[in-house]
């Protein structure tokens, strides 16, 4: 067992170098052998599986019952011609089921492609040198390196390890992290809780760094052992999505309804039962809207990935319908406000004067302060034949780096001169560094910290640090971050020292200041998020003078906002919060457990909360947001694992382009779906009401099924493709739980359906009843007349839908996309109208100039009857304002 053999031992068993790791060559070839580290999935389903289920449908197995219907009805008259209906519906299905499935396809290729855009990688060494390959390219003997906030990538057995704690709860359920060490010695029989020496695959490094060589991948794994086939993340339907099916199974009941009252309807008059179902199956057809749950997939598909071009990666598809919610939006500043490019620019040396630094003029105080603040910093600055400068590491770190450099003390130089003893990295809860280093003409120890100066000030025992105070509000006020440095000599240390037993009794040197200029985009971003009727909430970790002072400078901290630091909050109970939140625009120095309380504050008051987040410990409050967004540069795997959406450039301005996106996309779909049923309302009433008045039948089923799924389709998918309204951010956030008929849109869509019924059965009318073509022809003329008046008005009406804004300002041709699709879809209505034999099957037939005149005008009557629409509701919106 790995973690009972020494590392030799390891090392020899895997032909590997705890060094040096794997040559590529051999990596190589253990790739082939051991395959990629991965665990398994579950199956896709196959492509009859896929079928089937969309065959099990309630909507089409109404279609299938209505075919058989059809079919019977055929068999059992004498016209050869009625057999194209019910094969006709058939064929129909058919066509909605290959569709739905390649829909399906292509939209989880989409999904996959975004989750591979946030698949794990992992630092590993081969040959020497340190590089960040895909995890699953992992192999047995591989030298990893692991820090902080990385998801371990595969079953591995330490090489060295500092302070490093792992949190196995998915391995052991134990949730509190457990302590690694790389010497531990681990008996055989040792349960995986207690492998100490060893991490495992999927559990997350909370604390330290380390080296480990690979032992296990993919399914030879504990997790892989455990998992069996992994379930997948399985993408659950959209909120959306699932009102929807649910609608779809309301109205085949409702079409159910209504054909039995037809039904019965007809055979109490006495008419021919075999007309009844006739009428049945129109009305069942009629009610289903066919294309609308595929359409409504093609519209996130098109969003999320217009999304990504954006910066953002939606994880989860919800977020996007939350997004159009989102009324706070509660941002880290370092790096998503600022631009976390820090240059020094101040430093105050203890007792003395409040300094510019000016590398040539630096006095030995200053250089004193810069020369520790770098022996105290992991970060490091090269500077290129070219004069180039390049930053590696933390930017509050290298700012120190480069001053240092800059007045002559590189850090090579100080290398030779000090030797690191040991160190406590940086950690956003401690807000300290510590280091011990060792000079190497003498042998005492000096132990070095750096880190915010209200917390390194009560670790001091000597220094003027009222004065320093009142320098830190000095520096802090001009929007500068501050840092304290502080020292003690030691003439021991342990192996691996707690912060407690450096961090006290120092002794204080300075202070040093550096800006980080607000990134030029963001204030423009927070006054479109203002706009919007979004709150913008900086929660930071540093000072909170520092913080206000930045937050002013975007706008984000108004005349009588709050700042509240992280111990104020502390304090608050949970009602003071909730009465005070709203008035809290900054909080400083805060703990992740802040940010959760933050969260649920806003919650409490109904709000829709976005939180960004990079660390190990921001997870919990990533999960609480109702948006959790996590930082795609500096974040942790476990930050990007647990939130909704990435921002693949760490920005602000990112999340409300996303939440405008959402808003866009939202709108859009509610468009999609009030046009769609707009069209089942008007068909439901036109054949409904044909048959109280003429107990006939205006619109066969093959024609209904064309409107729907063919002429209205594709003006439906151009509709969702609308470009985001300009004024979308002039509104405020959609409510949480507001449905689709929210606003109006309902009562829109049943005018826009009455409306249609109406023309639809004056058209049948004139048709049958006022200018048939021949007497024996009558039914027919009047058929044709309804299927042509009623889908041509629903491609006029797909340029209505556009906006509630009148088609004479936004343009009637400017949605390319709809321009096109209302082309074919004209196209198609020519072909089966003018196609001898065609439009024979679709029972219909040639008009003469008169009725095809009345028909375009009837068709073109929707137009005037929206904009006038418009006009009264726009007018009743500004009123009520
Ligand atoms: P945000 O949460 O907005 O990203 P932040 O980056 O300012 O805020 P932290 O990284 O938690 O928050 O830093 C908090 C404080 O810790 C800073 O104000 C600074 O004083 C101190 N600090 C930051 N980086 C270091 C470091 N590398 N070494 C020592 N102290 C640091």
């Amino acid at each position: 067992m790995p973690y009972s053999k020494n590392i030799s031992e390891i090392t020899k068993i895997f032909a590997t170098d705890a060094h040096k790791g794997l040559t590529e060559a051999a990596a190589a070839e253990l790739l082939t052998k051991h395959g990629y580290n991965k665990l398994r999935e579950k199956p896709k389903k196959t492509l009859f599986a896929r079928v089937l289920s969309q065959l099990s449908d309630v909507m089409v197995i109404i279609l299938l019952i209505a075919a058989v219907i059809s079919f019977v009805l055929a068999f059992l008259g004498d016209d050869p011609e009625e057999f194209f209906e019910p094969v006709l519906i058939l064929l129909i299905v058919v066509i909605n089921a290959v569709m739905g499935v390649m829909q399906e396809s292509k939209a989880e290729k989409s999904l996959d492609a975004l989750k591979s855009l946030s698949a794990p990688n992992a630092r590993v060494i081969r040959g020497g040198a340190e590089s960040i390959i895909a995890a699953e390219n992992l192999v047995p003997g591989d030298l990893i390196h692991l820090e902080a906030g990385d998801f371990v990538p595969a079953d591995s057995r330490l090489v060295r390890s500092q302070s490093l704690k792992s949190e196995e709860s998915a391995l052991t359920g134990e949730s509190v992290p457990s302590e690694k060490h790389w010497d531990a010695a681990v008996p055989e029989k040792a349960g995986i809780g207690d492998r100490t020496n060893m991490v495992f695959s999927g559990c997350a490094v909370s604390y330290g760094s380390a080296e480990a060589i690979v032992v296990a991948t993919g399914m030879d794994t504990e997790m892989g052992k455990i998992a069996g086939l992994l379930e997948g993340e399985g993408e659950s339907a959209t909120p959306l999505q699932q009102k929807l099916a649910q609608l779809g199974k309301y109205l085949g009941f409702v079409a159910l309804a209504a054909c039995a009252v037809i039904f019965i309807l007809g055979v109490v008059d006495g008419l021919p039962i075999l007309e009844m179902f006739m009428t049945a199956v129109s009305l069942a057809v009629s009610a289903i809207p066919e294309g609308l749950p595929a359409i409504v997939t093609i519209v996130l598909s098109i969003g999320v990935s217009r999304m990504v071009k954006q910066n953002a990666i939606i994880r989860r598809l919800p977020a996007v319908e939350t997004l159009g919610s989102a009324s706070v939006i509660c941002s880290d500043k370092t790096g998503t406000l600022t631009q976390n490019r820090m240059t020094l620019v101040k430093a105050y040396p203890d007792d003395g004067e409040l300094l510019t630094i000016n590398p040539s003029e630096n006095t030995d105080e200053v250089n004193r302060l810069l020369k520790y603040g770098t022996l105290c910093s992991d970060g490091s600055v090269t500077v290129g034949d070219d004069g180039k400068v390049t930053h590696i590491g933390d930017p509050t770190e290298t700012a120190i780096v480069l001053a240092a450099l800059e007045g002559g003390m590189s850090r090579a130089d100080l290398n030779t001169e000090y030797n690191r003893v040991t160190a406590i990295p940086f950690d956003s809860d401690r807000k300290l560094m510590s280091v011990v280093v060792k000079d190497k003409t003498s042998s005492d120890m000096l132990v070095i910290v750096k880190g915010a100066f209200d917390i390194l000030a009560k670790k001091c025992v000597a220094g003027d640090i009222a004065k320093a105070v009142e320098k830190n509000e000095e520096m802090s006020r001009n929007a500068l971050r501050v840092l304290g440095i502080a020292v003690k000599t030691i003439d021991k240390v342990s192996a691996e020292p707690a912060p407690d037993e450096l961090e006290n009794g120092l002794t204080f040197l300075g202070l040093v200041g550096m800006i980080d200029p607000p990134r030029p985009e963001c204030a423009d971003a927070v006054a479109v998020a203002r706009g919007a009727g979004i709150k913008p909430v900086m929660i930071t970790g540093d000072h909170v003078t520092t913080a206000a002072a930045i937050a002013k400078q975007l706008d984000i901290f108004r005349e009588g906002d709050k700042a509240v630091t992280g111990a104020e909050l502390d304090e608050m109970s949970d009602e003071q919060l909730a009465k005070e939140v709203e008035h809290i625009s900054v909080y400083a120095r805060v703990s992740p457990e802040n940010k959760i309380r933050i969260v649920k504050a806003w919650q409490a008051d109904g709000k829709v909360v976005s939180m960004t987040g990079d660390g190990v410990n921001d997870a919990p409050a990533l999960k609480a947001a109702d948006i959790g967004c996590a930082m795609g540069i500096t974040g942790t795997d476990v930050a990007k694992g647990a939130a909704d959406m990435i921002l693949t450039d760490d920005n602000f301005t990112t999340i409300v382009r996303a939440i405008k996106e959402g808003r866009g996309i939202y709108a859009n779909i509610k468009k999609v779906i009030c046009y769609l049923l707009g069209t089942n309302v008007g068909e439901v009433l036109t054949v409904f009401f044909a048959m109280i008045i003429w107990r006939d039948t205006p619109l066969v089923a093959m024609q209904l099924l064309w409107i729907n799924l063919v002429t209205d389709s594709l003006p439906a998918i151009a509709l969702g493709m609308e470009p985001v309204e300009k004024n979308i951010m002039d509104q405020p956030p959609v409510p949480k739980n507001e449905g689709v008929f929210a606003n109006g849109a309902g009562a829109r869509m049943i005018a826009q359906g009455a409306f249609f019924a109406i023309l639809t059965l004056l058209a049948y009318y004139i048709g049958e009843y006022v200018l048939p073509v021949s007497e024996a022809g009558a039914v027919r003329t009047g058929q044709t007349m309804a299927f042509f008046v009623l889908a041509m008005c629903q491609i006029v009406q797909s340029f209505n839908m556009r906006s509630m804004k009148s088609l004479f300002k936004i343009g009637f041709f400017t949605n390319k996309n709809l321009n096109k699709m209302a082309g074919i879809s004209l196209l198609l209505m020519v072909f089966v109208l003018f196609t001898p034999v065609v439009n024979e099957i679709f029972g219909l037939l040639y008009l003469t100039p008169e009725l095809y005149a009345i028909a375009c005008g009837l068709s073109l009557a929707p137009l005037p009857f929206m904009e006038i629409w418009k006009l009264i509701s726009n007018s009743r919106a500004k009123n009520k304002k």
